[in-house]
């Protein structure tokens, strides 16, 4: 690594490299060209009780691999984060390696497309990643809602699907139609075996934003509940 990253990451990079390599935070390129390697012995995850079907985030400080071992050490399941749309993205499934070497005993996916999901985890499956993943559905039923998850680096939005939700008649039920063919078409990718509802859903404030995610969460268990018995026949 040469130079110092401004939030003091020791085993980046983070999820925030832009698409041309640079930093987040400062208008320097990332110090991270290549993922640091987790230098410690390896730490035995703590398993989960249950891997959650669906996952919503609670925004906080941003932490590194150390936290997921020292967690994992003193007998915590620990859930860390990756980002397979950001640079260097064919070695984001290596770094989450690291990350499952270090103790962490699930991951959670920022958003990113179908397809590059599918790729990430076949890398990650050859990198030797077991830990279960959530992988992130994006929800948006408005302007602000879809402006302000396609202004995160490291997420990627169709911007044609982002279109033909804001131009239909009805963007709310376009957008939870959006969403829930997203979230069927993620769980149907070999690893992931969760799902985060993720992104502010709605500018018509919290609670209606929280009724649109809820409302989502449920014809996706609805989907799940159909689908299970229908498989086994
Ligand atoms: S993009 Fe790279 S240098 Fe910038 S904060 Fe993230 S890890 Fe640090």
């Amino acid at each position: 690594m040469t130079g110092s990253c401004p939030k003091h990451m020791v085993l980046g990079p983070c999820g925030g490299v832009r698409a041309d390599g640079g930093c987040e935070v400062v208008s320097d390129p990332c110090v991270f060209p290549v993922p640091a390697q987790w230098a410690g012995s390896s730490v035995p995850p703590v398993p989960l009780q249950a891997v959650p079907l669906i996952l919503t985030d609670f925004s906080s400080e941003p932490y590194s691999v150390r936290l997921a071992a020292l967690a994992a050490s003193i007998g915590i399941s620990a859930a860390v984060p990756e980002t397979p749309a950001a640079p260097p993205r064919r070695l984001r499934a290596f770094r989450l390696a690291q990350k499952q070497r270090a103790g962490a005993a699930v991951a959670v996916l920022n958003h990113d497309s179908v397809a590059s999901v599918t790729g990430f985890m076949a890398d990650a499956e050859r990198a030797g990643v077991t830990i279960p993943v959530i992988a992130s559905v994006a929800v948006f039923t408005d302007e602000p809602s879809a402006a302000a998850l396609s202004g995160l680096p490291g997420l990627e939005l169709d911007p044609e699907a982002v279109r033909r939700v804001l131009d239909d008649p009805d963007p709310v039920a376009a957008g939870l139609a959006a969403a829930a063919r997203e979230a069927r078409a993620l769980l149907g990718i070999p690893g992931v075996v969760g799902l985060n509802i993720s992104g502010a859903a709605s500018a018509r404030g919290y609670e209606f934003a929280a009724q649109v995610k809820a409302e989502l969460a449920a014809r996706i268990r609805e989907e799940r509940d159909h689908d299970v018995p229908a498989a086994r026949s």
